[in-house]
């Protein structure tokens, strides 16, 4: 399988299908994917035992340089992005020193780029650390996983590495009082000899239940776009996502859908 792997700290500007012109930042180390998830759909290959780790996380100061230039050279050739991304070869937040390069790439924002959204892609899994927490409050655009509001989904689809909780997840995603977006990928397959399948009715009406109490500011319904790990998956069709997409309206939370 061809997996899409990031070998450099600054990615792009890419043109991003959720994100509009988007410069990317991978904290975790060069072409090696690091996670507390191991989802069947990630684009970033099947997650690697963090004991087998032989490259190190970028330094704060290495990061802190690169995008300064980055983003200087950006704005001499008065080039238009519309978000900072923190995203590629698995969960940002794993970055022992997370919370200071999100105060740092806030500082060389405002001096370069001021009217540019910051943005975290992380699978929740560690808001529980009031650091992580208190550093995701700071910035614009924190765009969270939640897969499903039914846990045995959670642990086929997303197989958790940590002691994930679903309840637990919940409660610490409500301390974000809805300004935070949540994203959800869609999938149909089967794994181990199980079907997945997270559009049934029964899926839904969980999902829905906990949209409602953490009641994010805009839900992104999607679809995996790239190939899969697991190969037994399958897209859910664009007509299915405007389904959930009207069900998440009709209790007036705003929902984008990416096919
Ligand atoms: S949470 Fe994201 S990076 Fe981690 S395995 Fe899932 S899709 Fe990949």
């Amino acid at each position: 399988m061809r997996t899409f792997l990031f070998n450099e700290i600054i990615f792009g500007p890419v043109n991003s299908r959720r994100l509009g012109i988007s410069l990317g930042i991978n904290l975790l180390p060069a072409g090696f994917k690091l996670c507390t998830f191991n989802c069947l759909y990630c684009e970033c290959g099947w997650t690697h035992d963090s004991k087998d780790i032989h490259k190190a996380f970028p330094p704060r100061k290495i990061v802190y340089d690169f995008l300064e230039q980055k983003l200087r050279l950006l704005k001499v050739h008065k080039y238009s992005i519309d978000t900072i991304t923190f995203a590629g070869n698995g969960e940002p937040t794993l970055h022992p020193e997370f919370a200071g390069i999100i105060g740092d790439a806030i500082q060389i924002r405002n001096t370069h780029y001021p009217g540019v959204k910051i943005a975290v892609l992380s699978n929740a899994s560690t808001i529980r650390k009031e650091e992580i927490f208190q550093a995701l409050k700071k910035i614009e655009s924190n765009i969270l996983k939640l897969d499903s509001g039914k846990e045995e989904t959670i642990r086929l689809l997303n197989n958790p590495k940590n002691d994930f909780n679903l309840h637990e997840t919940i409660k610490y995603l409500t301390r974000f009082n809805g300004d935070f977006i949540l994203q959800t990928m869609f999938v149909r397959g089967n794994y181990q000899g199980k079907i997945i399948d997270n559009t049934t009715t029964e899926e839904i009406e969980a999902w829905l239940e906990a949209l409602k109490i953490i009641h994010p500011k805009l839900v992104m319904v999607y679809t995996f776009a790239r190939l899969t790990p697991h190969n037994e998956l399958s897209k859910v069709p664009v007509h299915d996502l405007n389904i959930i997409a009207d069900k998440v309206k009709k209790i007036n939370i705003n929902v984008q859908v990416f096919g």
